[in-house]
């Protein structure tokens, strides 16, 4: 942590405040220490008394890395060194958003679960793990179906292999996507690359129209309910 008086622009006038804001010298990009170079500050407050924000755009010194990045702090103005714990935590992590209906959640939130998890990891660049959580996820949508939806023994399905599973599975579409979602699923685990013309994505897409599957599948289970009233 370093100590650094910043001179921050006011909104809609010329003149600045002069502060001092405790800043990290680790930077964000090459996790290297440093003191970086502070390009402006500015706040979005004309007249800054009590809280107010500011924003400080800072620079990364290490000379293999030179990227930007930006620090924001809450501010009062009874303090006369802005703390550490006046800044503001960025993740800059997009949300996740995976677009399964809600009900998936209804029938195996497990999946959803991992599903996410696996989707994190491809969005961080972690592709060599991503295909693995992927995988994962479809055994216990299929399990789960299988018990919730179909009926089938559940001590059978959840300790029997993934393929026996996948073989309970009357509906021809339903059976063929989760089969292929899971070989390549099985390629992402293994040494030798069996599927060579299909990937993640191919993967992904197999996942989406099985939930889809299986949702209508609940969705007319209540129907059924409904209707033979
Ligand atoms: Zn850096």
């Amino acid at each position: 942590m370093i100590e650094r008086k910043v001179s921050v622009h006011l909104t809609q006038s010329s003149s600045s405040a002069l502060l001092t804001f405790a800043i990290p010298n680790q930077c964000p990009h090459c996790g290297g220490i440093m003191t970086p170079d502070v390009v402006y500050a500015k706040t979005l407050s004309n007249q800054p008394r009590g809280e107010y924000r500011v924003g400080i755009f800072l620079r990364c010194t290490n000379t293999d890395c030179l990227k930007y990045y930006t620090l924001e702090y809450n501010v009062n103005t009874a303090y006369q060194i802005i703390t550490y714990d006046r800044l503001i935590k960025y993740t800059y992590q997009p949300p996740i958003i995976d677009e399964f209906p809600r009900e998936v959640s209804e029938v195996s939130p497990t999946f959803k679960k991992v599903y996410d998890q696996a989707l994190k990891a491809e969005q961080l660049g972690l592709d060599q793990i991503s295909g693995i959580g992927f995988r994962k996820s479809v055994e216990f949508l299929i399990k789960d179906y299988l018990i919730k939806l179909k009926s089938e023994p559940e001590v059978d399905v959840k300790s029997e292999f993934l393929g026996k599973s996948i073989n309970r599975i009357e509906l021809t579409s339903l059976k063929d996507l989760t089969k292929a979602a899971t070989w390549i699923g099985n390629d992402e685990t293994h040494y030798v690359r069996v599927w060579k013309d299909k990937d993640i994505t191919d993967m992904k897409a197999f996942i989406r129209a099985a939930v889809l599957y299986i949702s209508a599948e609940y969705q007319a289970a209540a129907a059924h309910e409904m209707v033979k009233k």
